[in-house]
């Protein structure tokens, strides 16, 4: 069956996994007029009161002025902020989700009643989001680029210092996309959302092999879900490359969906996999070296290396692995923990804790071997389901202009090393393909061929 985001919107439903899923976003309104429904919309969403307009000068210029006169019909008065980039960051354009941002829309909130509008893509929902959820105000988003896949999203990305920190925060009671608003959007931030949505083949299998080998729980509604969002994607990169402003919005419908199935599962699971890790471990060391990148470009190029690890890992035969020499060769914690503390360059301390201790001791004894004896036929037949072939992969990144390897999209030779060492720690609890193969005692070698191979 094909998921239609709009009835999607505030829906409710018993489950085959034998969960009850929900999504508690309202209304998702996609299409030429979708500006034109928030007139019968708020008073719907009892939302009532003052609102305030979170854009920077460019989303301000394509769809703020269209909020404003859509606010007056259903007669809401309006303030707005305006967020500028103000930092030493490449490139210095971008306006960043950090302390200062917060600051200017904290500063403007309206008293309560009312309530916020975001007029833009990952930065300024970030911030809404954030705010929205420490203020207790409700919010609603205004897409602006098929950029990201955070519309639907719980969680903020913010910036503190240096450091780039996942923080609770709130889900907008509704979200409007207009095609046209999108397609004034550059082209780049479309190919990036692809990038985004391409990792998904790679969060699928990931979350199979965990299944299978860990027992962890799978629900085929929302995988279903998440295989469509990458189907349509993969059909839609000819029309994309020429921004055509329906395939532009079958993108961001797609990306609302991967934040509509993080809503149903309750964490990002279905759609965050060994990708999205070291697409996240390279932007901590960026940051660090002053530059700032498209979050789906990092996707992108983890997708393609997280493929061939997916090729070359289970190609190998588990029977004929010498199970005793992996067990012996496994690290003591103290050296991981060492290594750990090297490649994530100051960044380590924030993400230890005593629980990751417990775990990580834990997986060091672990037998894999009678896991993977019990598993593997199965682990061959369904893992792979989802993933794409390498050839394929390039394809539809060079049709898209986007980076074809690590060093073109200004990934430095050892961040790539560190993050396929240890990238893995990024999201301890989420197993992955990189988490199988240092079980398996290959992490190492796959990962020397891959810097052979792929870069
Ligand atoms: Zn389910
Ligand atoms: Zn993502």
């Amino acid at each position: 069956m094909t998921w239609k985001l709009e009835e999607l919107a505030g829906s409710e439903f018993r489950c085959q996994c034998g969960h009850t899923h929900r999504v508690p976003i309202q209304k998702i309104r996609m299409g030429k007029d979708a500006l034109g429904h928030l007139e019968e919309d708020i008073p719907e969403m009892h939302l009532s009161g003052k609102a305030l307009i979170v854009a920077d000068e460019t989303t301000f210029g394509v769809a703020g002025q269209q909020v404003e006169v859509a606010l007056q019909q259903a007669r809401v008065d309006s303030d707005r902020v305006i967020l500028r980039p103000r930092h030493n960051l490449q490139p210095a354009n971008w306006v960043l989700p950090d302390e200062r941002s917060l600051g200017e829309v904290l500063l403007k909130v309206p008293e309560a009643p009312g309530f916020l509008v975001a007029v833009g893509s990952g930065t300024i929902n970030d911030v809404t989001r954030f705010v929205a959820h420490k203020t207790g105000m409700p919010f609603v988003s205004v897409g602006t680029a098929a950029s990201m896949d955070g519309y639907a999203s719980t969680v903020a990305a913010l910036l503190t210092g240096s450091f780039k920190k996942t923080v609770p925060a709130a889900h907008p009671l509704a979200i409007y996309v207009d095609p046209d608003i999108l397609a004034t959007a550059p082209l780049e931030m479309a190919a990036a959302g692809f990038g985004d949505l391409l990792g998904k083949s790679i969060a699928l299998a990931d979350w199979r092999l965990s299944h299978i080998i860990n027992g962890e729980y799978y629900c085929p509604t929302i995988a279903g879900i998440v295989e469509q969002v990458l189907a349509t994607a993969i059909k839609d990169v000819a029309a994309l490359s020429s921004g055509d402003p329906e395939a532009l919005l079958r993108l961001t419908e797609g990306l609302i969906l991967s934040g509509v199935a993080i809503l149903m599962f309750g964490d990002s699971r279905p759609v965050s996999g060994a990708e999205h890790e070291l697409a996240h471990f390279w932007e901590i060391q960026a940051l660090a070296h002053g530059r700032l990148f498209y979050h789906g470009d990092k996707v992108a190029i983890g997708t393609l290396l997280m493929t061939e690890m997916y090729d070359r890992v289970l190609s190998i035969k588990p029977e004929t692995l010498d199970w005793e020499k992996i067990y012996r060769d496994r690290p003591p914690i103290t050296s991981y923990m060492e290594t750990l503390q090297q490649d994530f360059a100051g960044a380590w301390e924030a993400l230890y804790s005593p629980n990751w201790k417990q775990t990580k001791l834990e997986e060091l004894k672990r037998p894999t071997g009678n896991l993977l004896a019990a598993n593997w036929d199965r682990i061959k037949e369904e893992v792979p389901q989802s993933l794409l072939k390498m050839d394929e992969i390039r394809g539809y990144l060079a049709a898209l202009g986007l980076c074809q390897t690590p060093q073109e999209l200004g990934i430095k030779r050892e961040w790539l090393e560190a993050s396929l060492r240890s990238g893995r720690e990024m999201k301890p609890h989420r197993y992955t393909i990189m988490d199988l193969a240092a079980e398996m005692g290959c992490l190492d070698i796959v990962s020397n061929e891959l810097l052979k191979s792929v870069v």
